[in-house]
């Protein structure tokens, strides 16, 4: 097992490289990019404040709406959110409205800015099961509404798959931390290694729970089972982030989205020699974000695209393609399944609203991105807030 560190590999706008892409605004009347982010925030006003080098007001628009802005500012599939409205696309590209976030929360970290704060207590009590984005941004919407929140995470350290999935190069710890320090600055206690098991006990001890337990279980594949040189994505990605590394020369993932580019980028940056991808969409169909896909590409991942596995016999593994007669039979040293994640079987009930328990992040219907899990985090808060007879802040 090789132990290996990633830095982060985009590089961050200086001042002036941030103002000079703020410049290329066309400060559209009624800006699309403005209605195209799940989190609500404004990019169109934090663009303005930047122009007129005013970062703590860029800073403010973005971490009023946003408690994790600094964190979707480098992992936002923005291609399909605010990028994605841009009018400047039409003439040459769209603004790098995600760097400039980055730019604006770096500077907010780097100046020990504290630009939300909690609400006068409400006297409300409110338990949160699940430190990922979902449950991280329900507590910190609920404490700046004067409840007082506590978060059980079963895991050491919050922050769900942002700590324990997302790769080191993409999204640095230290971003993370800092943004949970300023949840916590608002008041949330946040209880470790505290699994919640029964969402009917919880609720009888306080006003409202939130439940954003995630899907923490990697789903498989039957021709798998019991494979022993199998393992799945998330655990592969998991030790990853801990800087563990299989001693190996030929990685196989199965799989073509996201959480799969990320293991096999993930291997050829810590050296590995070769790192096949077998996909079942074609190119055309799939799912990675373009940003993702070019990442495994420009790192070396060879990618095979239409293919459905057939067979195994230990590490060997036969496929057939999707849309012609070809088959194809590669030998790996480890095999990666990344096809997909799905709800851990609790005692946390369906995530369908009742009484005084409400549900969001990658559980409930929509997409399962950073931001949605914000986004479902900030209405499942102002549900409980509904309930208990307040308003958001
Ligand atoms: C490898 C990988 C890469 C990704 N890349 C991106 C990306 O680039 N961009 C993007 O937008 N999205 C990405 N995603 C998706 C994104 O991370 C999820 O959509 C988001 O984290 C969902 O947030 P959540 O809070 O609902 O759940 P999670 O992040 O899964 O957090 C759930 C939390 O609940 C805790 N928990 C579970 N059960 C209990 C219990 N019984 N008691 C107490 N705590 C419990 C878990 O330990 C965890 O901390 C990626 C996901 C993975 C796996
Ligand atoms: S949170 Fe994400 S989608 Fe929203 S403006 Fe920022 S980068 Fe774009």
């Amino acid at each position: 097992m090789a132990k290996i560190h990633f830095d982060e590999e985009r590089a961050a706008f200086t001042p002036i490289l941030a103002m000079e892409e703020a410049s290329r605004c066309l400060l559209c009347l009624d800006a699309p990019c403005s209605k195209m982010c799940p989190a609500g925030t404004d990019p169109a006003q934090f663009i303005r404040s930047l122009r007129f080098k005013n970062v703590k007001g860029a800073a403010k628009t973005i971490r009023e709406n946003n408690p994790l802005g600094g964190v979707c500012a480098r992992v936002c599939p923005t291609e399909h959110y605010c990028e994605q409205g841009c009018s400047r696309s039409g003439i040459d590209r769209p603004i790098d409205i995600a760097r400039l976030q980055r730019y604006a929360t770096d500077m907010e970290a780097a100046f020990g800015l504290e630009l939300v704060k909690p609400g006068p207590s409400n006297g409300k009590k409110v338990a949160v099961v699940g430190g990922g984005p979902a449950g991280l941004t329900a507590a910190a919407m609920l404490a700046r509404s004067g409840c007082q929140v506590t978060v059980f995470e079963k895991q050491g350290k919050a922050g769900g798959y942002c700590r324990y999935g997302i790769p080191s190069y993409r999204l640095p710890e230290a971003v993370l931390d800092q943004e949970i320090a300023h949840i916590e600055a608002l008041g949330v206690k946040i209880s470790h290694f505290a699994p919640a098991n029964e969402v009917d006990e919880l609720r009888k001890h306080y006003d409202a729970v939130v439940v954003a337990d995630g899907l923490g279980e990697a789903k498989t594949l039957p021709l798998f089972e019991d494979n022993p040189y199998t393992m799945t994505a998330i655990d592969f990605l998991a030790k990853a982030k801990q800087g563990e590394i299989p001693d190996v020369r030929h990685v196989l993932v199965i799989g073509g989205g996201d959480v799969a580019m990320d293991v096999a980028t993930t291997c050829k940056k810590a050296g590995i020699e070769q790192v096949s991808d077998v996909v079942y969409e074609t190119l055309s169909e799939f799912k990675a974000s373009k940003a993702e896909l070019e990442g495994a590409r420009n790192a070396g991942v060879s990618i095979y695209d239409g293919f459905v596995p057939s067979g195994v016999k230990k590490n060997v593994v036969t496929f057939l393609h999707r849309k012609a007669e070809i088959t194809m039979t590669l030998e790996a040293d480890l095999i990666v399944l990344a096809v997909g994640q799905q709800r851990l079987p609790s005692q946390l009930g369906e995530p369908t609203d009742r009484d005084n328990i409400f549900y969001c992040g990658d559980i409930v219907e929509g997409d399962k991105t950073v931001v949605c899990a914000v986004k479902t985090g900030k209405e499942a808060a102002a549900r409980a807030l509904a309930y208990l007879g307040g308003d958001q802040q």
